[in-house]
């Protein structure tokens, strides 16, 4: 269980106030209006944006005062975050290992993953010669072979088609499950499509997860005019 004891996260004149838990090895969508907190509660999870109150805590254990690499997170970001120079192998690569000579043991693993999401024999391409659709398979693999107990992801494939963006949705929660997964999303659609529970952040709140179609039903009372209800 990953649990917000009265956690504010700032950055600049902003603040982000959580009081909950989010259950481990569920799928949790965290949705809301544009400027409301939605990623400013993920980059604080991950240890991007500073926590100034409250205790962050992972199965009882506090987190909020380490460094990103040492929390039991992985974060798939909007725009993938390859890096443009590198090749599939190396950018996947480096979920496992430092270098950009990936060893055999390494290499390896990520022709085995890339060939689960079905890009077998493009792991000499860069992410230029991708279609958007294959680098996002590729960032997911990087996220995944992280190997973290929570995946957080921002707004992943916002940037694909409709039918394409649910493919990746579909195929994201099904490699990753036993894991926390924590979404944010702008489309209450994703939420019904994949999440279990559902965080409302309005105005600077995370309200506590309620489950996705009673959210639905009867979302929190500030949310009512983001749902046009
Ligand atoms: P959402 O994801 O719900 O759209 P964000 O968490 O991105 O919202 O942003 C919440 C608020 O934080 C916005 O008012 C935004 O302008 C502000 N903000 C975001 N990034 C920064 C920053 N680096 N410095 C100062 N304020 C920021």
């Amino acid at each position: 269980m990953l649990t917000f004891e009265g956690v504010v996260y700032s950055q600049g004149a902003f603040s982000l106030a959580a009081d909950l838990s989010v259950a481990a090895g569920k799928v949790t969508a965290v949705i809301g209006p544009s400027g409301a907190g939605k990623s400013t509660l993920l980059h604080g999870v991950a240890g991007f944006v500073p926590q100034t109150a409250g205790r962050l805590l992972w199965d009882g254990a506090a987190i909020g005062a380490k460094t990103p690499d040492r929390r039991p997170v992985s974060m798939l970001f909007q725009d993938n975050n390859l890096f443009p120079h590198l090749t599939v192998l190396q950018n996947v690569g480096l979920a496992l290992t430092t270098g950009l000579r990936p060893s055999k043991d390494v290499t390896e693993r990520v022709e085995d993953m890339l060939a689960q999401v079905g890009l077998s024999g493009l792991s000499t391409r860069k992410p230029a010669g991708l279609s958007g659709g294959q680098q996002s398979r590729v960032a997911l693999v990087r996220a995944l072979l992280q190997d973290r107990p929570v995946m957080l992801m921002d707004e992943p494939f916002s940037a694909l088609g409709p039918a394409l963006k649910d493919e990746m949705l579909d195929l994201s929660v099904s490699l990753a499950a036993g894991r926390t997964v924590i979404m944010v999303t702008h489309d209450p659609n994703d939420a019904v499509r994949i999440a279990d529970e559902v965080v409302g952040v309005v105005d600077g709140k995370a309200w506590v997860p309620l489950e996705t179609s009673a959210f639905m039903a009867q979302p929190p009372e500030p949310m009512k005019n983001y749902f046009g209800s």
